[in-house]
């Protein structure tokens, strides 16, 4: 896949999960309620095709989503802000 950078990750080639290569871009908070998009603060996580569209993925798997998105948060809250800020920029606390 293309450069595409990642906060979270170095290298967006392999999978997370398994480790396949060509991996794809998962945008952790695609939801529309966060006001401000992930791609601004660059919350990917690569993910291939069966680990993200899969019924394990976060597309399908409600938990695997919150997994992925308390991982984001606590990034987040270590090197980009606060509490408060992250629930303003996303709309809400997943910790
Ligand atoms: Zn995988
Ligand atoms: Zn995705």
């Amino acid at each position: 896949m293309a450069k595409i950078k990642s906060v979270l990750f170095d290298d967006m080639t392999f999978c997370y999960e398994c480790g396949r290569p060509d991996a794809e871009c998962h945008h952790i908070f695609f939801g529309s309620y966060a006001k401000t998009p992930c791609t601004k603060r660059k919350l990917y996580i690569p993910l291939c095709y069966v680990c993200h569209k899969g019924n394990n993925g976060p597309h399908m798997n409600r938990e695997k989503d919150l997994e992925y998105k308390m991982m984001a948060q606590e990034y987040y809250e270590e090197h980009i802000g606060t509490r408060e800020e992250f629930m303003d920029e996303f709309g809400k606390n997943y910790l």
